[in-house]
């Protein structure tokens, strides 16, 4: 019997997902969305590397992103150069994605500490995901590597820069959270970024926002979602975990790529992620994201917790055996982390 009209897209789909077996989360970022959840990644497929802490090391090389409130952001127009050389070495350290300059900016932030209108607040965001392209375009220009962008966008708290970022709890509605975060995604989008990546999400109500929003607005944008965690099993607003994976598991948008942790000591990230795993059950094509601290704890300026941080070596084996399907690291950590990680994936 011929096979009816309407089965022949799923057959078109499931002849595709055989043909990414040992590159299925490379091929995550260049596929539709209905591919990109049909993960079947076996012992040796490949992991894909991320970026390290775009702040850390602009300030190691001697930017100041101390005045106001949109750190790494503020260099987006102040010294676009900069970030262009820093996205480079986390390529030339062997990244495979890179986040934008982006995780602080918020349109209304943007125009009151820049003093400019809204059309050149939206610029200043788009500007922010076209360095992070031009970097990627030149250095696989050179080595002929395919890396990706992606368009980081942190949580409310994160806008708030006061440290809510950690708590959650915001006070705002949900309706607040949509507008704000889907203001900053239609403007990242503009300039075509292989995917939106939401960081240090602490909030269930925030996460249950953004997964709305994309499934309803953004179906076709490749995005994962890393959480900020206070334990193994909650949320930083001390909410559930089991419950954020319960709701992907039940409802999984169609284009999210990932959901994991960032932002967190390296110890924590393993029992996230297999708690993640374990909470999406065998049935998910869901991959797994961490990209922790350095390991060094922040009172009032970054201190080394019980007097050792782990070596660069050390960390990047924790990192690695978090078992996350992309991993890379969060503020501290450097080029010198992402090059051991890069070794062990
Ligand atoms: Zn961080």
């Amino acid at each position: 019997m011929a096979t009816p009209e309407l089965l022949r897209p799923v057959a078109a789909v499931l002849e595709d997902l055989r043909s990414i077996k040992t590159t299925a989360a490379e091929e995550c970022f260049r596929r539709n969305s209905l591919t990109l959840r049909s993960r079947d990644m076996g012992s040796d497929d490949k992991r894909l590397c991320l970026d390290g802490g775009l702040s850390t090391t602009l300030e190691n090389l001697g930017a100041d992103l101390s005045q106001g409130s949109l750190w790494s952001a503020r260099l987006i127009r102040d010294n676009p150069d900069l970030i262009v050389r820093v996205h480079q070495s986390f390529l030339e350290a062997g990244a495979d994605i890179i986040g934008s300059a982006t995780y602080q900016c918020s349109l209304e932030k943007m125009m009151e500490e820049f003093g400019v209108d809204r059309p050149q607040a939206e610029e200043y965001i788009r500007l922010g995901v076209r360095l992070a392209k031009q970097a990627v375009s030149e250095y696989s220009r050179k080595s002929g590597r395919e890396a990706f962008v992606a368009a980081a966008l942190g949580s409310y708290g994160a806008i708030l820069a006061d440290g809510s970022e950690y708590r959650g709890n915001y006070g705002v509605s949900s309706e607040q959270l949509e507008r704000i975060h889907t203001e900053r995604v239609r403007c990242a989008l503009l300039e075509s970024p292989d995917l939106v990546a939401f960081e240090t999400i602490p909030d269930n109500e925030e996460v249950r926002t953004i997964l709305r929003l994309m499934e309803a607005n953004f179906s076709d944008t490749p995005f994962w979602v890393s959480l900020q965690c206070q334990s193994e099993s909650q949320l930083a607003d001390g909410s559930n975990l089991d419950t954020i994976s319960a709701y992907i598991k039940q409802l999984p948008p169609r284009s999210m790529v990932a959901i994991g942790v960032n932002c967190v000591q390296p110890e924590l990230v393993r029992p996230v992620i297999e708690r993640i795993r374990s909470g999406l059950g065998g049935n998910t094509q869901i991959l797994t994201v961490c990209y922790p601290n350095s390991g060094e704890v922040w009172e009032e300026g970054w201190k080394h917790a019980d007097g050792k941080t782990p070596s660069p070596e050390e960390w990047s084996n924790m990192v690695a055996q978090s078992g996350a399907d992309i991993v890379g690291g969060c503020c501290r950590t450097a080029t010198s982390h992402i090059r051991f990680l890069r070794e062990l994936l």
